[in-house]
């Protein structure tokens, strides 16, 4: 299964991306996950990376490309894969589907999370990560998700920090840049008849159960 998850920043992407590998055990290749990492490495790539991502611009597609390539050129992409974050313009969608087309691995489904404006601040705000094994979790959920777990990293309780863009000024640029550049990729997967347009409102499992049955269900 080959599927994109699109939507805007807060839209659940991540959380679901995870409780999609552990249903179906394919990898989720997020091209966020793969910068901050890049950036927290000090990579050449995560150097050159760091000051849009703090403004909350896209980074340079001839990077996050190169990035996808090597990432689909692993073994373990073979049996299918979920792209959270990728593509996020026209360009990078056109690259993708180039890559893809040689690869002989079109896609299955585009699943477009669909949330409205306050709910996306909302869970932005509350939005921390568990900066050792990198599970996705909100502190305005209750009761607290996780409350007692472990990480499976460290067997310590998990330690849980904000993304330095998640602040309110990034978070305003981001959804701006939503808005001008991801967002026409729904139409563009719409006319080619991959897109699937889930709502996304509501509590995790709920969404998680939509998105399993539109990717399972009968179409
Ligand atoms: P995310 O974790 O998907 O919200 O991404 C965090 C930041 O990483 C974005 O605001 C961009 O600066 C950068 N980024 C992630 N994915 C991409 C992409 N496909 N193209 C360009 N920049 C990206």
């Amino acid at each position: 299964m080959r599927i994109v998850l699109l939507g805007a920043p807060g839209s659940g992407k991540g959380t679901q991306s995870q409780r999609l590998v552990a249903r179906f055990g394919i990898p989720q290749i997020s091209t966020g996950d793969l910068l901050r990492a890049a950036v927290s490495r000090g990579t050449e790539l995560g150097l050159k990376a760091k000051a849009a991502m703090e403004g909350g611009r896209l980074v340079d597609d001839a990077l996050v490309l190169s990035m996808i390539r090597e990432r689909l050129a692993c073994e373990d992409t073979r049996g299918g894969f979920i792209l959270d974050g990728f593509p996020r313009n026209l360009a990078q969608a056109q690259a993708l589907a180039q890559m893809l087309a040689d690869l002989r691995q079109p896609l299955d489904a585009v699943l477009q999370l669909e949330v409205d404006y306050g709910e996306l601040a909302r869970r932005i705000s509350g939005r921390r990560t568990c900066a050792d094994c990198g599970r996705v979790f909100n502190v305005l959920t209750a009761p607290a998700p996780g409350a007692g777990e472990l990480c499976p990293k460290t067997g310590a309780p998990h330690r849980l920090v904000q993304r330095p863009d998640d602040n309110e000024a990034t978070v305003a640029e981001r959804l701006r840049v939503y808005d001008e550049q991801t967002r026409p990729l729904i139409d563009f997967y719409r006319s080619q008849g991959l897109l699937r347009v889930i709502d996304a409102q509501g509590g995790v499992d709920a969404v998680t159960e939509r998105l399993v049955r539109s990717l399972t269900g009968p179409r």
